[in-house]
């Protein structure tokens, strides 16, 4: 990391502001270019997991944001025949967070609440219309070249930090490789104002349902309950999205639901599985999608770029306050390992089908292993992994 210049952000979704943030927080100097004119309004994450929400409330914007969701006390799993087989009450993890429940919210709710934090500490730290497209590395530092509304320009920075989202051309820039392995499906997503709890006793604000080895999730938003299902990667968007094609699903999983289902709105998404080799390369690092893309169930990869950008925040402050530079290696080496050993297999998982439900049956049966299993759920456990021990040096 070379001199006074400021860390130079790619990307103002909710990672690259996160980190912006909670940098300018800690007294460094952050400037964030985004190539979009505004932030996105796209509807995507609405998971925010326990540590999630204590990293944003250490950052005061969960004031904010908390009236806007819906709080998630539990997690239920059903089978058609035999109803609720697993109940997990997240109070369970009362023990391990100040703030033991789950938050559904759109993540576009959430940047603006980080942007005007944000503001008001650093009011010019955000361009919009500007692109980050190349990065050059020398004995000098890093400059990133942004192309804005005036042209190109080159920007000095003392570390430039990869928050462009999958496609991200930060990583290209640095030569960071990326492996990608797809999965089978793609995902409908069904957005229903129809009172779903009417529909299925005992219904949890997560639940997933299960019929022999497929199962769909139902997830409680504060106006709508989304209904996801997974589709064959080979189905046209228009055929996912006709009733003739979902009314069948939903009958055969949700018997007692309205049919047909109103519905607010319907899209098609895909998932893939995309890591990147490194954290690092020299004076750029890669957080939240530009690091990893894991499949949406579960509701974590946001979320684990929620939790890079708190740990590299936190590693930059101690390297300021005269910590070694060997600790941004150590915290790019821990992110991958946790991404690695611990998201992408989690997030693998729990499109298993059957064989999962085996394992979950189990640990509900046990509040010990039902503990252990919202620890891992709610990424209690990984969160912080990269962060530098207090007063490491
Ligand atoms: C349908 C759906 C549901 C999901 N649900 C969940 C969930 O419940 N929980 C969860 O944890 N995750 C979930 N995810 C994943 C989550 O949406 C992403 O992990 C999250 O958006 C990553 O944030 P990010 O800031 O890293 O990247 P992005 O949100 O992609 O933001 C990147 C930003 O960088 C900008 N940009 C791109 N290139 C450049 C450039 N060259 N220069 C400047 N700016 C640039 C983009 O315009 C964008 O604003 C879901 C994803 C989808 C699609």
């Amino acid at each position: 990391m070379a001199g006074a210049a400021p860390i130079v952000v790619a990307g103002a979704g909710p990672v690259g502001l996160t980190f912006a943030l909670a940098a300018a927080q800690r007294g460094l100097p952050v400037r964030v270019f985004e190539k979009r004119e505004g932030l996105s309004t796209a509807s995507r994450a609405s998971t925010f997991h326990p540590p999630t929400l204590e990293i944003l409330d250490e950052l005061g914007v969960l004031g904010a944001i908390r009236p806007l969701g819906h709080v998630i006390d539990r997690i239920g799993y059903f089978t058609v025949a035999d109803g609720l087989v697993a109940d997990f009450p997240l109070s369970l993890v009362a023990t391990e967070s100040r703030l033991p429940f789950r938050f559904h919210l759109e993540q576009a709710r959430l940047t603006p609440a980080l942007l005007e934090v944000l503001r008001r500490l650093a009011p010019d730290a955000v361009a919009f219309d500007s692109e980050a497209v190349g990065v050059s590395q020398g004995p000098a530092g890093p400059v990133v070249t942004v192309r804005g509304p005036s042209g190109e320009t080159r920007v000095p920075a003392s570390l430039v930090v990869g928050a462009d989202g999958a496609g991200s051309a930060i990583r290209t820039a640095a030569g960071i490789d990326v492996d990608d392995a797809p999965y089978a499906h793609r995902v409908l997503r069904l957005m229903t104002a129809a009172p779903l709890e009417l529909a299925v006793s005992r219904l949890a604000p997560v639940s997933y349902v299960f019929d022999g080895a497929d199962s769909i999730s139902l997830l409680r938003m504060r106006d709508v309950w989304r209904v996801i299902i997974r589709i064959p990667p080979d189905l046209p968007d228009a055929a996912a999205m006709d009733p003739s094609y979902y009314a069948p699903i939903v009958r055969r999983f949700l018997p007692a639901a309205p049919d047909p289902l109103p519905l607010v709105s319907s899209d098609v998404y895909g998932v893939s599985k995309r890591m990147a080799r490194r954290y690092r390369s020299g004076d750029v690092v890669l957080i939240g999608d530009a690091a990893h893309l894991t499949n949406t169930r579960g509701g974590m990869n946001m979320n684990a770029g929620i939790q890079d950008a708190i740990t590299l925040a936190d590693t930059l402050a101690a390297i300021a306050a005269g910590g070694t530079g060997a600790l941004l290696d150590a915290w790019a080496q821990a992110r991958l390992e946790v991404v690695m050993g611990a998201l992408l297999p989690r997030t693998d998982r729990t499109v298993r089908g059957s064989s999962w439900l085996d394992q979950v049956r189990s640990a509900a049966a046990d509040p010990h292993m039902a503990r252990a299993f919202l620890v891992d759920a709610c990424m209690i456990d990984i969160a912080r992994v990269g962060a530098p021990a207090k007063g490491a040096r």
